[in-house]
């Protein structure tokens, strides 16, 4: 345990300590949650956020990949301070979610969408839609993609337990599950033996195309052409699961891999740092949805602030030109973590895609979640309590990948490897 972390941390500590006799773990996500206690932020600006402590840390969580336009950009504030004015929420249709809809229709190449406010909300209509215009039960999903916290998809995903077919969470029962298989990824043979046993049953594949609940493991595109050509064949439709992804490439990774799947997903990142998310595809498919059809509904879908803040981040903040400059800055960091590793000589491996990035304790990047969960990962927590007790939040956890924002400048990515740099030799030291 880092004594620094624990000097520097009181506040925190003692906060936690009366926040578990009110929340499961001190916590409102698990995800927030770890040894030996979490911090408590009470502010952030830009690239940085300060906790109870009154410590700065310059964020590269950037709220699990949200803050693609940083924290608290004035422009948003602006924007939603007006907004405010106006009404938070109008209860029926608000007349911007028309001009926002068209945005993402041009820029994700669908043609409908239905909005909504949290990813899981969204990847969960998305079954219901797939099963509903095939008129089929299965749903195919991938080792060691997350899709939110509703049951049916949370399976084979962290918490790590490599036994295949285990929920992740118990409290689902193993019937909900039933019409849920697990494929490996990046595997084209597995996938096609399964999808040949089941395929006229299954109405859809769900995949993350850049898979960010286990890294940072991008499909390659032959295998990504081989699931769409088998999905035509057998007739069930492809989603892609871009709550991450969508943030992060400027048209998704649909738009990096030049492919058109039947649905995708849309969250986090697109609405400036309040909660949007989508789904949307082909008309053929998303006409199912409506009264006496598919049931899509949601209080808080598109309310005003939401949708103000999305045509604002998608037209004016997350531009090609603001795009490229983070990716730009990705790239700095990306390299910079390659050439600590080979000036230290450690087996350390580093992934990129986008605006983001994250690196292995290990030899080689993993294909998939199998080979991730053999990585020990005790290194990873030493690291990460080291970083945060010197100011840098370098990501959340060891599945999850740090996040360049349009406000993130060169200094704060030298400063994090300044502090890499010294982080990892004395790991490598110890
Ligand atoms: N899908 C993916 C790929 C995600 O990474 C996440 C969240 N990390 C979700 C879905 C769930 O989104 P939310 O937490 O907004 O429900």
């Amino acid at each position: 345990i880092n004594d620094i972390y624990e000097r520097k941390t009181r506040l925190s500590y003692y906060l936690y300590r009366e926040a578990r006799s009110v929340m499961p773990y001190g916590v409102s996500s698990n995800y927030r949650y770890w040894e030996p206690y979490p911090i408590y932020l009470v502010k952030g600006k830009g690239s940085r956020v300060w906790d109870v402590d009154g410590n700065e840390y310059i964020d590269f969580n950037m709220g699990f990949g949200v803050l693609e336009v940083g924290h608290s950009h004035p422009r948003i504030v602006e924007e939603v301070r007006r907004a405010v004015e106006d009404s938070t929420i109008l209860g029926f249709e608000y007349e911007k979610s028309v001009e926002l809809a068209k945005i993402i229709c041009n820029r994700y190449n669908v043609d409908m969408v239905r909005f909504s406010s949290t990813g899981t909300e969204a990847t969960m209509h998305a079954i219901r839609i797939a099963r509903a215009y095939t008129k089929r039960k299965k749903i195919i999903k991938f080792e060691g993609h997350y899709h939110g916290s509703h049951d049916q998809l949370l399976i084979n995903v962290n918490p790590m337990r490599l036994e295949s077919r285990v929920p992740t969470s118990p409290g689902i029962p193993e019937e909900t599950l039933s019409n849920t298989l697990v494929a490996d990824w990046n595997d084209y043979e597995g996938f096609e033996r399964l999808v040949r046993v089941h395929g006229n049953d299954v109405a859809a594949v769900i995949m993350e195309p850049v898979a960010m609940n286990m890294g940072l493991i991008p499909a390659d595109l032959d295998f990504l052409k081989g699931v769409f050509d088998l999905a035509r064949d057998y007739g069930f439709l492809v989603i892609f699961d871009e709550v991450k992804t969508g943030g992060k490439f400027y048209s998704g990774a649909s738009g990096y891999y030049g492919l058109k799947p039947d649905l995708i997903i849309l969250a986090k990142a697109i609405a400036g740092g309040l909660p949007l998310s989508v789904v949307a595809g082909r008309r053929k498919v998303m006409s199912v949805i409506g009264p006496e059809k598919v049931a899509h509904g949601g209080t808080f879908n598109a309310n005003p602030l939401s949708v103000k803040a999305s045509i604002f981040t998608l037209t004016e903040l997350l531009t090609q030109n603001n795009m490229y400059y983070a990716y730009r800055l990705n790239s700095l960091l990306s390299k910079g973590y390659e050439d600590i590793a080979d000036d230290l000589d450690i087996d350390l491996s580093v992934s990129m895609w986008g605006t983001s990035g994250t690196i292995y304790f290990a030899e080689k990047v993993p294909k998939n979640y199998k080979e991730f969960v053999r990585i020990d990962q005790k290194p990873w927590y030493v690291y990460f309590l080291n970083m945060l007790a010197h100011g840098i939040i370098p990501m959340a956890d060891y599945d999850e990948q740090w996040t360049i924002s349009i406000q993130h400048t060169e200094e704060d990515i030298t400063r994090h490897l300044e502090v890499a740099q010294m982080v990892l030799k004395k790991l490598k030291e110890d």
